[in-house]
């Protein structure tokens, strides 16, 4: 997989974090939806108050401000960079293989 700067795009906007996050499992934070928004546990401050943006798959903290996406995720869980984006890459191309046999993982 070659890391391009495209493909760190894809990662961060197309890759549901909701996604990341169900295949954390107990390693990632817990989420829930309320509200019609996928919210989760913000690895900074610890409540259920990081909020992803269903516009650009971002995740804001509404407690203590920080912002995460898919690829801090992983760092935080204490993959490099990497092998973090190469994870991802693939969780991304069965997402799109799922999505394209009409079937939803997310
Ligand atoms: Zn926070």
């Amino acid at each position: 997989m070659k890391v391009t700067r495209e493909l760190l795009r894809e990662i961060r906007n197309d890759l549901p974090m909701k996604l990341t996050i169900t295949r954390l499992g107990q390693h990632g934070p817990i989420g829930k939806h309320s509200d019609g928004f996928f919210r989760f546990q913000c690895p900074f401050c610890k409540e259920l108050r990081a909020t992803v943006n269903p516009k650009n798959n971002l995740a804001h903290c509404f407690s203590c401000g920080e912002n995460v996406n898919n690829i801090d995720l992983m760092m935080l869980q204490g993959h490099d960079f990497l092998p973090a984006v190469k994870i991802l890459g693939n969780w991304l191309d069965q997402y799109r293989r799922d999505l394209s046999d009409g079937r939803s993982t997310a």
